[in-house]
């Protein structure tokens, strides 16, 4: 159970980052929601939660803004005390074949995906570190372990998430601090929704357990990372795809 913990996630206010929030806070954490644009999903993600008895509140900041994670973070350990749990989930497409992608879209994706990621993970574990306690999960992908086709700004950004993970792990393992990353496959949300029917067909007939996951497959995965049985874990990558990246 995770009762007296504060957990921190980005992207909460849709898809994976919403599951993820619900299952942390049904498990007794109080989850701090972040979000960027979506504020009405952010208010129902929140709502959501204090449905069933959790407790939640909504943060708005731009994780690619240094400055915005930096005072924000300070802000959750001021108000809540401690900073217990970071899931870092907020993330972005911007697809295009290389010849066409412009350096717009490759920064984008670059900037939330990965420089977000570190931006979080920085300032956070600054807490963890006088805790000498906390769980840090990134949200990578498979295509940042396969490659994909259409998808070099984002499979860079994922792929960097990984190393990312691995060098934190080393970093703060001395002081009792997890970071593990979990590599979704093809998982039901609104990134997902815009494929169409042709390129969904051609994802499924990829995985092996043949079907999209959902989004709740991902929370479980980081509900077990950040619970005090993954105690003995850290810098890991978890596939939870169907078996695609196997
Ligand atoms: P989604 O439905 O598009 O939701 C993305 C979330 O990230 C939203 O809550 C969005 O908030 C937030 N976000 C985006 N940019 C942000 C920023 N700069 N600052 C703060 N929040 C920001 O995406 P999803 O499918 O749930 O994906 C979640 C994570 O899983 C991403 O890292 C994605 O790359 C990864 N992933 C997804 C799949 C998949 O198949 N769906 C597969 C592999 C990996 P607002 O709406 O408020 O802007």
């Amino acid at each position: 159970m995770l009762n007296n913990k504060v957990a921190l996630v980005t992207g909460a206010s849709r898809g994976i980052g919403r599951a993820i929030a619900t299952r942390l806070a049904k498990e007794g954490a109080m989850v701090v929601i972040n979000y960027n644009g979506s504020m009405d999903k952010a208010n129902e993600a929140k709502a959501e939660i204090e449905s069933f008895g959790g407790k939640a509140c909504i943060m708005q900041w731009n994780i690619a803004d240094f400055d915005a994670c930096k005072e924000n973070i300070e802000k959750i350990v001021a108000e809540y005390g401690s900073l217990d749990i970071l899931v870092n989930n907020a993330g972005v497409t911007r697809d295009g074949l290389l010849l066409k992608m412009t350096e717009a879209d490759y920064d984008a994706v670059l900037d939330t995906n990965l420089k977000g990621t570190f931006n979080c993970i920085k300032f956070a574990s600054r807490q963890m570190l006088k805790q000498k306690a906390g769980r840090i999960v990134n949200i990578s992908s498979v295509s940042g372990i396969l490659g994909n086709a259409g998808q070099t700004n984002y499979s860079a950004s994922k792929a960097g998430v990984i190393g990312l993970t691995k060098a934190a792990a080393r970093e703060l393992a001395s002081r009792g601090i997890t970071v593990n990353a979990i590599a979704p496959g093809f998982i039901e949300t609104d990134m997902t929704n815009v494929l169409s029917e042709n390129v969904k067909a051609g994802a499924v007939a990829q995985i092996p357990l043949g079907a999209f996951g959902k989004t709740e497959d991902i929370a479980a995965a980081a509900a077990f990372l950040v619970s005090d049985e993954a105690k003995y874990i850290t810098g890991q990558v978890l596939c939870v795809d169907g078996g695609m990246a196997m």
